[in-house]
């Protein structure tokens, strides 16, 4: 399957082609810190998928908890977090699905890191909710 995604402000524009079957979400720290929020979804996408067709990423490197380093991918202009990838080879890239035009009609199928996850996220539909902020 085809998408396309951007940055925040817009300066960073990519397209990729993903496996719909085959999106994560991650609970892991580094993701949660790093995206600003409870967790994190993606996928994985082999380097020859992903088109850059605007702008210019910087790189955060980080040591993963498997002892790897890892590069991820961000818009300098507004942070937004694009994707993780090996630090020396970047073979694969774990693309940020939020960022993704399509991302409403995707749907994770595993979580991943879920020993980190907060424990309210498996109840959220028990949190009231309303349609836009009050
Ligand atoms: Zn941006
Ligand atoms: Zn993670």
């Amino acid at each position: 399957m085809k998408i396309d995604g951007a940055c925040l402000c817009g300066s960073i524009q990519y397209e990729a082609v993903i496996d719909p079957a085959a999106i994560l979400v991650c609970h892991c720290t580094d993701c949660q810190i790093n995206g600003g929020g409870a967790f994190r979804w993606g996928t994985l996408v082999p380097r020859d998928d992903f088109t850059l067709l605007a702008g210019t990423l910087k790189f955060y490197r980080k040591t993963a908890a498997s002892g790897r380093e890892r590069a991820v991918a961000f818009c300098g202009d507004c942070g937004t977090s694009l994707y993780g990838t090996q630090a020396d080879t970047a073979e694969t890239y774990s693309l940020r699905i939020g960022t993704a035009r399509q991302a409403r009609s995707l749907r994770p199928s595993l979580q991943i890191w879920h020993g980190s996850a907060y424990d309210w996220t498996d109840q959220l539909d028990e949190v009231p909710a309303l349609d836009t902020q009050p």
